[in-house]
């Protein structure tokens, strides 16, 4: 199907998303012409804001728009228990299950030699040199339940452990393969509380 060009370019930009096809992708650039060109405008306003007020945070890697973010300047936090997850995604899960107290490490990604990722494409090193300035007790490993992530889990744990840092597991009230993001709040409250030393 020919589109007029302009048309076509929103089209193809809104189809390069996860999860939008072609169809799907037309029917949205329809919605999108019938808007109200306030609407409109304040939706692409709105993309270009989050660009570009977005960043990370520098102690955490956590998506942020300050520096350091509000959970690693929080004084009522407890920063001597860093919780590492693989994305940003992970640490709004464990938020919205309210029960932990302690402070994230967001890798932004996990070890996966097939794929050619290894330690210096995620923030492992960022990670050893917060725990050499920082005084931690515990590492909780909250990656992903699957091949991946309990490799990452045990790499870090290893790296850190002769450094006498404990590190635990979260337990696997998680299915195995599944996914944390999509846990619910008492099976994530479950396999934070019975984490296990690793
Ligand atoms: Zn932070």
């Amino acid at each position: 199907m020919q589109y007029i060009e302009p048309l076509a370019k929103l089209i193809e930009n809104l189809r390069a998303l996860p999860g939008i096809g072609s169809k799907t992708a037309a029917r949205l650039a329809y919605h999108i012409l019938d808007m109200e060109p306030s609407k409109a405008k304040a939706l692409a306003k709105a993309i270009i804001d989050a660009k570009e007020k977005i960043g990370f945070c520098n102690t955490c890697f956590n998506l942020s728009d300050v520096n350091p973010c509000s959970i690693c300047a929080a004084a009522n936090r407890d920063h001597s228990t860093i919780c590492v997850v693989e994305q940003p995604r992970d640490v709004a899960a464990m938020e919205r299950m309210r029960d932990f107290k302690g402070v994230y490490h967001v890798l932004h990604g996990v070890l996966s030699p097939l794929d050619g990722i290894g330690p210096d494409n995620i923030r492992v090193k960022e990670l050893l040199v917060r725990l050499q300035t920082t005084k931690v007790k515990e590492l909780i490993m909250a990656t992903n339940p699957n091949v991946e992530g309990e490799a990452t889990a045990m790499y870090i744990a290893k790296l850190v452990k002769p450094a006498g840092i404990k590190v635990t597991r979260i337990a696997h009230g998680l299915p195995m393969g599944g996914d944390l993001e999509y846990a619910d709040e008492i099976t994530l409250a479950k396999a934070l509380e019975n984490r296990r030393e690793i």
